[in-house]
């Protein structure tokens, strides 16, 4: 059996959790002060999750990238991958905040969407009063 010790992170309470873990497999959870808790240490246990927040390449747009984030979750493990992917990408403006910018990433489920909208770059944006 071993055993792991680890903040909750869902809210700011943050409780110290410990984690018995046997044959890969959460057995008890402890120290969470609710049902919350006991879900984040399996999750992190077992098969850790993050949100993932990058940028894309952009052309034709105001700025050069463009903040992009997961709509929800991705398993860690993919994570590096991922970003792999959304390196080579490129993407072309106007986008509006929220647009899928990569559809289930991986096949892990997940779309990549925009963090923001960013406008086309037109003459005016450089001309100097
Ligand atoms: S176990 Fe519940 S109360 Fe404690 S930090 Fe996590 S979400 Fe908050």
């Amino acid at each position: 059996m071993m055993e792991k010790e680890l903040i909750c992170v869902n809210c700011p309470m943050s409780c110290r959790l410990t984690v018995q873990i046997e044959e890969n497999k959460v057995v008890s959870v402890s120290g969470n002060s609710c049902p919350r808790g006991k879900a984040y240490a399996e999750t992190e246990c077992i098969r850790p999750e993050r949100i993932l927040t990058t940028t894309v390449r952009i052309t034709g747009g105001i700025h050069r990238v463009l903040p992009v984030i997961s709509e929800s979750e991705i398993p860690l493990d993919r994570i590096m991958d991922a970003m792999e992917l959304i390196r080579s990408a490129q993407v072309k403006a106007p986008v509006q905040v929220g647009d899928v910018i990569m559809e289930n990433i991986l096949g892990t489920g997940v779309n990549i969407v925009a963090a923001r909208s960013m406008d086309k770059f037109s003459c005016s944006d450089t001309s100097q009063k």
